[in-house]
């Protein structure tokens, strides 16, 4: 049996062909600087996102925080979502590891940040305040796309207020791929930006933050403080390279998909589902909590696997057909209609 698992993007296998890439990876000791594969991505990253720089990381979690250390001291403080990854699902890793204040605020339904809350957020210089240094924003943000308008906004704002602009860009190629333009488009009004190879581009481990070459020397300073200097990992940068030339375009395939796969859980009248609520690879539905349970098993017995709770997300990803969406959709209808 075909196992679906739409519980995330980061479940994806690597590819014969992308293993292959791997296998025949020049490495060396990338500590050293020496590894030619990993330095090729890291160049390769820089130019697609018309940065100087770009490092290597082991994980998204490692990058962004490589990041926020680099824009800010020790009582700095940087203003982030409250639902974002970097401040919610990194373990507090500003906070613990960089002493960097996080001032939370609520996303609006479309993944920005109210740019009037986001200014009033801004502490006044005066040593009773944390120092506001920093701005981050996440595209995609549950699979929702920030305009292009409102990124020039933000960097206005920022840039105006003597700010630097961070980007959990994790799913940033999704946002690209959607819109229609080159990722540049949207890097280019950020200081820095955390890009995951390891999430819809389906390599197996591995992100980039990309930025000017003094705040990527700091990065990979903080990369080594935090254990993150790697050897050969040329190995794995190998699939990154193959990442993005091969699995790039091919994003659109999974937003369809997940139009889909919204389009046919519509009809199911329990789920809600507003099917034009779907912009990239998520789509998102609530149900009653007690329900779920019985859902998730009944869908495991036919290789489906989904998880969440209230809100329940379905993730489009390469290891996902159309076929099996079409699997999926019908044995969430089976379910529905038994009871
Ligand atoms: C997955 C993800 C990250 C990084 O996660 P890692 O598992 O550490 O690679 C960062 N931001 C967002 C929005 C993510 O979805």
């Amino acid at each position: 049996m075909k196992i679906i698992d739409l519980r995330s993007d980061t479940v994806t296998k690597p590819t014969p062909a992308m293993r292959a890439a791997m296998a025949q990876a020049e490495v060396g000791d990338d500590v050293y600087g020496e590894d030619p594969t990993v330095n090729r991505l890291q160049s390769m990253i820089a130019e697609m996102t018309g940065m100087e720089a770009a490092l290597f990381a082991s994980s998204g979690t490692q990058s962004n925080l490589l990041g926020v250390m680099s824009h800010c001291e020790r009582g700095d403080e940087y203003i982030v979502g409250q639902r974002a990854h970097t401040y919610r699902f990194e373990g507090g890793g500003a906070a613990v590891l960089g002493s960097i204040q996080p001032q939370p605020l609520d996303f609006l339904p479309d993944g920005t940040l109210d740019l009037g809350e986001v200014a009033a957020s801004i502490k006044p210089d005066d040593f009773h305040f944390a120092k506001t240094r920093l701005l981050c924003l996440e595209n995609t943000q549950e699979g929702k796309v920030l305009p292009l308008d409102y990124i020039r906004r933000a960097e206005a704002l920022a840039r105006g207020r003597g700010l630097r602009i961070h980007l959990d860009g994790a799913r940033a190629f999704n946002a690209a791929v959607k819109l229609g333009v080159p990722i540049r488009a949207i890097a280019g009004h950020f200081d820095t930006v955390s890009i995951c190879l390891s999430k819809g581009l389906g390599a197996p481990v591995g992100s980039l933050l990309c930025g000017s070459k003094a705040l990527i020397d700091k990065g990979r300073r903080w990369r080594k403080v935090l254990g993150g200097g790697m050897r050969q990992a040329g190995i794995l940068a190998a699939a990154g390279i193959y990442a993005l030339t091969h699995h790039v375009e091919r994003l659109a395939e999974d937003h369809e998909n997940a139009a889909a796969l919204a389009e046919g859980l519509a009809e199911i009248d329990e789920l809600g589902l507003q099917p034009s609520s779907v912009q990239t690879n998520m789509v998102f539905f609530s149900m009653e909590p007690s329900r779920f349970k019985s859902l998730q098993s009944h869908l495991r017995e036919q290789g489906i696997l989904i998880s969440g709770r209230e809100k329940v997300r379905l993730v489009t990803h390469l290891d996902v057909t159309r076929d099996d969406i079409r699997t999926a959709v019908q044995s969430f209808k089976e379910y529905f209609a038994k009871r």
